[in-house]
């Protein structure tokens, strides 16, 4: 069965992608890993900043460049990470991802191509487009699970 799908997304403001990510957060899961896609100043963290609103998350969201994760607490534990400054995967095995890629909680991954090697098969990737305040925002899934989500995300945004 291919279970791979995606479909894309406009915004013209930094307001309208967190908006967008509020909605794909309220679709999140327990497992859920998010891969975003997208060179510096794309949106990325902006993107993140929605998806924790919507799993119910009220502390500050910014980017963990130098800390590598945080930890925020929602409706489910939210781990956002930024992989930006690693070299390899390696210090990720040191920081025991597994708990945070494969745990309790909904898994948010800047810079995922750093740590291509570890990412979980089946996770929703969002790959994101710049040109000037337009962002083309491409959701797809990799995987069962996340072509399941990706279904629920589409059911509630048409
Ligand atoms: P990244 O984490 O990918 O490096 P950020 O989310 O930190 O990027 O920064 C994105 C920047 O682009 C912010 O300054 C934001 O205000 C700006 N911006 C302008 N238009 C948009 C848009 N349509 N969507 C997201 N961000 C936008
Ligand atoms: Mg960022």
């Amino acid at each position: 069965m291919n279970s791979d799908k995606s479909i894309q997304f406009n915004t013209s403001s930094a307001g309208e992608t967190e908006a967008l990510g509020e909605k794909i957060g309220t679709a999140l899961e327990a497992g859920s890993v998010v891969a975003l896609y997208g060179g510096l100043g794309a949106g990325k963290t902006t993107i993140t900043k929605g998806i924790a609103r919507g799993l119910g998350v009220q502390d500050i969201v910014h980017s963990p460049t130098f800390n590598l994760i945080h930890e925020h607490i929602g409706r489910l534990p939210v781990y956002h990470f930024d992989v930006y400054r690693l070299r390899d995967s390696s210090d990720m095995y040191d920081l025991g991802y597994e708990e945070y890629f494969f745990g309790d909680g909904v898994a948010i991954i800047e810079w995922p191509e750093v740590v291509a090697d570890i990412l979980p098969d089946d996770r929703l990737e969002i790959h994101i487009d710049a040109d000037g305040d337009s962002r083309t925002l491409s959701l797809r899934s990799t995987g069962e699970n996340s072509a399941r989500l990706l279904g629920l995300i589409i059911s509630r945004l048409v």
